[in-house]
């Protein structure tokens, strides 16, 4: 139908030349580009696309073969509270920094690496999984290896079992630190008994995982450790392409009073220089400063390599990948776009909450002939916004199925509206406009099934009932 009008033909005709091609449609068919650009051209038009296409400068393809270059594991300690995350954790650090280059007090930024011998190992240091299912709840992989602490005087508890799905379902190897081997009663292969039904078979069973017994407290085999995780590391074959601007994820981010938004950033390819434009969700900044754990400044960071930088405009959040961009002025398109994307999604997961039953339902009946009538009552926040959309819900219908406004008022949507919505009929729509149902709407909706809509855009409005009418309006051809 849009295309027609733009071309000034009439729909039909284009829904004939669609069916000389094999294609039904009607005036509510959406086009893809290549359908769309085809028929133009039968009427003599060419089309443009000019949609935002964001992989134009988040290029998200593998590097080349011959660029790759190995680089450190990304680690997480995850495992039960109280099984020494924390301790280990702190038993690495001092026994891998301490012979390292002196000064700085750490601070926490969320990820730091520890030079083991002549290899680096970086830590993200959030133990438990709830920074690792943070970030994968986002879509982002940070972790290459996962370290399943577990104490040897305790076993398996639930935490475990969590942490080792979490492992699992992310497709991460683990290994196996038994830790407190120094208590009493400690039993290690018990453990190894036991987590040998989880699918973490040890090797020297005949099984594939690695298995370390430590003690945090004593600091006993700490390196040994140490190098069951550079054995796993060999095992993963870990690379990535350093010679390309930086792309990676955000681990932390926060508001701080004196250098403003600051943000951990974990490189996985190419390599992040002050001076970069990084963008990140919906925030975009020149990199101002970058330092390590120890406030260090950073002049790179390449891939696996954590730094802290200051610089972003705003507070992306953790698990949000970043990259960077050559262009001040794509950095400003590439976040409008991003604000844009998000507003609707978010309005479009408000609608379909407060939608108690499936709206596919009532398009059925539409289209089985069984509603003649949709019933709607309109909310709105001004008389204006009220009047305009009654007013285009009754140019909506034809013959075949009309939408009757049987109230509309000024006001939210309470238990009233819906009472009289569930009465009506049952196929009745309570229509919010920048208003919500109260609570008490909210329970009697779900309670009778009645569906509640909101929008803020009115061409939202009337494309949402437009599109419960379609099942009902036949083809034009
Ligand atoms: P998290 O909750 O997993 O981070 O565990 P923590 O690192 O906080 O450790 C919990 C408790 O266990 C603390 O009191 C530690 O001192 C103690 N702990 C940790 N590792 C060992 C160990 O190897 N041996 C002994 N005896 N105690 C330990």
């Amino acid at each position: 139908g849009d295309l027609a009008h733009q071309m000034g033909v009439k729909a039909g005709q284009v829904a004939m030349k669609l069916l000389e091609g094999g294609m039904m449609a009607n005036v509510n068919t959406v086009l893809d580009f290549d359908t769309s650009a085809l028929m133009a051209e039968e009427f003599g038009y060419t089309v443009e696309n000019v949609a935002f296409d964001i992989t134009q400068f988040y290029d998200t393809t593998p590097d080349p073969e011959e660029t790759l270059q190995s680089r450190p594991p990304v680690v997480t300690v995850m495992g039960h509270v109280d099984h020494g995350k924390t301790s280990l954790l702190d038993a690495i650090r001092s026994s891998t920094v301490a012979s390292g280059e002196a000064g700085g007090i750490t601070q926490h930024i969320g990820a730091y690496q520890v030079q083991a011998g002549k290899n680096l190992i970086t830590f993200l240091d959030t133990p438990g999984h709830e920074a690792f299912t943070a970030l994968r709840a986002r879509g982002a992989q940070a972790t290459d290896i996962v370290i399943l602490v577990v104490a040897a005087d305790d076993g398996v508890m639930p935490q475990t079992v969590e942490a080792i799905n979490h492992a699992k379902d992310a497709g991460v190897p683990v290994v196996v630190a038994i830790n407190k081997i120094d208590k009493e009663g400690a039993n290690p292969d018990r453990i190894r008994q036991a987590l040998s039904e989880y699918d973490l078979l040890p090797e020297e069973w005949g099984g594939k995982t690695l298995y370390v017994e430590v003690s945090a407290k004593q600091m006993l085999n700490i390196d040994g450790l140490v190098d069951t995780i550079m054995l796993q590391t060999e095992l993963e074959e870990l690379r990535a392409n350093p010679d390309r601007d930086a792309q990676g994820v955000v681990i932390e981010a926060e508001l701080d009073v004196g250098r403003g938004p600051v943000a951990t950033l974990l490189v996985q390819r190419g390599t992040l220089k002050p001076g970069d434009i990084v963008v990140s969700g919906q925030y975009y900044g020149r990199v101002r400063t970058m330092n390590d754990e120890r406030r260090r400044s950073v002049k790179t960071a390449i891939p696996s390599q954590p730094v802290e930088i200051t610089g972003i405009g705003g507070v992306p959040e953790a698990g949000e990948p970043f990259f960077v961009v050559t262009d001040e002025k794509d950095a400003r398109r590439i976040t409008q776009f991003v604000i844009e994307r998000r507003k609707k999604e978010e309005m479009a997961s408000r609608a379909k909450e407060s939608s108690a039953t499936s709206l596919d339902d009532l398009s059925a009946m539409i289209r089985e002939g069984e509603l003649k009538e949709l019933k709607v009552i309109i909310k709105g926040d001004v008389q204006g916004s009220v009047e305009a959309l009654k007013e285009s819900f009754s140019k909506i219908g034809n013959e075949e199925v009309a939408v009757k406004v049987i109230h509309n008022a000024v006001g939210g949507i309470t238990e009233n509206d819906v009472n009289l919505a569930a009465s009506s009929s049952e196929s009745s729509l309570v229509i919010g406009f920048n208003v919500r149902a109260d609570p008490r709407a909210q329970e009697m909706a779900e309670k009778y099934g009645v569906r509640i809509l909101t929008f803020s855009i009115i061409y939202d409005a009337i494309d949402r009932i437009r599109g419960i009418l379609e099942g009902m309006l036949a083809p034009i051809v």
